[in-house]
């Protein structure tokens, strides 16, 4: 789309197009464009064009890493209390404390290991981000999310250690058709009780609003190529 080259236009523009997109995707399913959450996922950009996202109104915002997340983002929630922050990637379990104490959700929870290390850590610092299960939707051996056989056991683990677990992720397969991919992460999500959905990027997000996305993590589109 047009958003992803043309650095003449403004953050404020750039926001408004993808608000623009994500209505008339709703529209389409019959959907209110209030039940869906935009996140602008920051990673890799500087505080400098963080800011003037953040003054055209933006508050929910993704990193893909801990660290990086927490050089930037202090002082940026000093100057706004209001902000809500998302861990997007992949979780080691020896950042789980980091990551619960700076973050508002966690769309990467995967693995056994790391519900430990999550309930452990929320019931330490007293704080509960909200969590996703990321599923490996496409199975392919490079990307972090768990098999879609292992979820139910996954799911249960986790409702049983307290985490708040209250919908699924994913990451589709790159340059193939992505709609049957989130169709498939809706049913499971529906299977197991779960309402939430965090699916679709920034060449993908109004497809996957038409099939019920509740969270689109969009970077590209609202920040311009990462470097
Ligand atoms: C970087 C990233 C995004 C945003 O990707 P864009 O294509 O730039 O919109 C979304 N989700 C995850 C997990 C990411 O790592």
């Amino acid at each position: 789309m047009e958003a992803e080259t043309a650095s003449a236009e403004t953050a404020s523009d750039r926001l408004h197009a993808v608000r623009e997109h994500m209505a008339r995707a709703a529209r389409t399913a019959d959907r209110k464009v209030d039940d869906i959450t935009l996140i602008a996922v920051s990673k890799f950009h500087d505080a400098d064009a963080i800011a003037p996202l953040i003054e055209a109104g933006q508050r929910v915002f993704g990193e893909n890493r801990v660290q990086e997340a927490a050089r930037k983002w202090p002082v940026l929630r000093e100057r706004t209390p209001d902000i809500a922050l998302h861990l997007v990637g992949q979780l080691q379990s020896n950042k789980a404390d980091d990551a619960v104490q700076l973050f508002d959700a966690i769309h990467s929870l995967d693995r056994s290991s790391l519900v430990g290390a999550l309930a452990k850590a929320m019931d330490r610092h007293d704080r509960r981000p909200a969590c996703f299960i990321q599923v490996n939707i496409g199975d392919e051996p490079q990307k972090g999310g768990c098999t879609i056989a292992a979820l139910p056991a996954l799911l249960s683990e986790a409702r049983t250690a307290g985490l708040p677990v209250g919908g699924l992720m994913c990451v589709p397969p790159l340059e193939v058709e992505p709609a049957p991919y989130f169709a498939l992460l809706g049913k499971l999500a529906r299977d197991h009780g779960l309402s939430e959905l965090s699916m679709g990027m920034s060449a993908d997000y109004a497809t996957a609003i038409t099939i019920g996305a509740t969270h689109v993590r969009v970077g590209t589109a609202l920040f311009g190529p990462r470097t």
